[in-house]
């Protein structure tokens, strides 16, 4: 029985791990494999509502372990720390407690089949300061991280405002990134703000005290968007009091501010860093070939070049679309599609045909918060483009994660999930707050 290790459990990754044990693993055809350095699975593209306080993490935290042991496949918690290609076995480093005791000691695991699943980290590229000083969102952790800073800031500025003191008494927050991670989480902090004033937690004037501000390089928000919705978004997170500066390259980032390459600076006191992904360093020491963003290079069927025995698929991979020549963006969208695909490639007989994998771009949603969104529906590359915006796109925007559910427990555990999350969002605060 051959062995199929995944590396990596999140929006790609967990999705194959569970088609693949409820088709090879629950009727013994094959032995699958989840590695990730994380006992459970939370959706990467939901990282800005945990860090606005709008979403309690845990409450959507899938346990991996449960997981497998309903869908036939094995769990190992640890961190992948290489591959020996030439004996296929994979190290594994040990799995620590929170307080860095040893829990798991360091394995090594066999595999037949390798499919690399690890997401991508944050890219600083090499901006001076930037990684020291800036917090990123690759993590459930860092977008707690986050909150709580963003929470203890606006009641010190509070309690100086309180005390008559003017200095220290505002909250400045500059987010490096005018894509889609930059846009949702300005928005969400925002409208958080808001709520916090409401509950008292801060007495400070919303719209005066805490200063959101956007940084992005390009002339308009959202560059990877059809610039009419770049418009729209940058108008409404003007509505909101977000301050966008487009067409502003940052320079460096210090502990109390961020500079341009004007030579203008901006102060702030929490820099969020949404500026780009790249590949994780572990995918270098692969000895398969990576592109300059230290993305595994992966050919139509998904496998590497250098050996057929390794795929990649997610973040961590670039495809290039032969339509397009251009490679897949680092999305959700591309991850699922990229694990339906290897799910049905991978269970098919050795002597079958393989068809190519096919990209469908189905278009792109931003929220704006808990009331908008502003996207385009069937693609920019199908030529017939939707765009959409408001509460219809926002629900539309919902429904991207009601999918991802139903892709990992079904149409009727995906329901009752989605009830009881409403249930609980009525008799709990909007926000987290404390
Ligand atoms: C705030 C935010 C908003 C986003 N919004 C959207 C959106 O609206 N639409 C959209 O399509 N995309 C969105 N994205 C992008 C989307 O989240 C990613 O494209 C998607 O999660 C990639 O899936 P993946 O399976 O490649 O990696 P991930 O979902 O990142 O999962 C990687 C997994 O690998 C594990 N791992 C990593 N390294 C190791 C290792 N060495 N050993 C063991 N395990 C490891 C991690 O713990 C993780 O579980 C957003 C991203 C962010 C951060």
């Amino acid at each position: 029985m051959q062995t199929i290790v995944i590396a990596g459990g999140g929006a790609g990754g967990l999705e194959l791990a569970t088609r693949l044990g409820d088709s090879l693993g629950k009727s013994g055809r094959a032995r699958i494999v989840l590695i990730d350095r994380s006992p459970t699975h939370f959706w990467k593209p939901l990282l800005h509502t945990v860090a606005s306080g709008k979403r309690d993490p845990q409450m959507h935290e899938v346990e991996y372990s449960a997981q497998a042991a309903e869908h036939g496949f094995q769990f190992v918690c640890g961190e992948v720390l290489g591959v020996d290609r030439a004996s296929r076995k994979i190290a594994v480093g040990p799995y620590r407690s929170d307080d860095g005791a040893e829990v798991l000691p360091a394995r090594s695991l066999p595999y037949d089949k390798l499919v690399l699943a690890f997401g991508a980290v944050t890219n600083f590229f090499n901006i001076a300061g930037a990684a020291e000083h800036s917090l990123t969102l690759d993590s459930v952790w860092q977008a707690e991280q986050f909150r709580k800073r963003f929470l203890a800031s606006c009641m010190q500025a509070s309690s100086r405002r309180t005390a008559g003191a003017t200095e220290g008494a505002v909250v400045n927050i500059v987010i490096v990134g005018g894509g889609a991670t930059g846009v949702e989480l300005a928005a969400e902090l925002s409208h958080t703000v808001r709520t916090l004033a409401q509950y008292n937690v801060h007495t400070l004037d919303p719209g005066r005290d805490v200063r959101v501000s956007i940084i992005e390089r390009s002339e308009l928000l959202l560059p990877h968007l059809n610039p009419r919705l770049a418009k729209r978004a940058a108008r409404y997170l003007g509505s909101l009091g977000v301050a966008v500066c487009t067409g502003t390259t940052v320079a460096r980032v210090d502990a109390d501010a961020v500079l341009d390459t004007d030579g203008i600076r901006h102060a702030s006191d929490i820099t969020l860093w949404a500026a780009g992904v790249e590949g994780p360093a572990v995918c270098t020491t692969l000895g398969l070939p990576v592109n300059r963003l230290k993305q595994i290079v992966v050919n139509a069927g998904l496998q590497s070049p250098e050996d057929a025995d390794v795929f990649a698929i997610g973040d961590c991979s670039s495809y290039v679309c032969p339509e397009k020549g251009a490679a897949v963006p680092p999305r959700a969208q591309v991850a699922h599609q990229q694990a339906m695909y290897l799910a049905d490639v991978l269970a098919r007989k050795p002597d079958e045909e393989v068809p190519d994998f096919q990209y469908r771009d189905y278009g792109s949603l931003v929220s704006l918060g808990p009331f908008a969104a502003v996207g385009s529906l069937l693609g920019s590359s199908s030529g017939r483009e939707m765009l959409v915006g408001g509460v219809t796109a926002r629900l539309l925007y919902s429904l991207m994660y009601q999918k991802h559910v139903m892709a990992l427990h079904g149409f009727i555990r995906m329901a009752a999930q989605t009830v009881v999350h409403w249930l609980r969002g009525k008799v709990s605060p909007p926000v987290k707050l404390h």
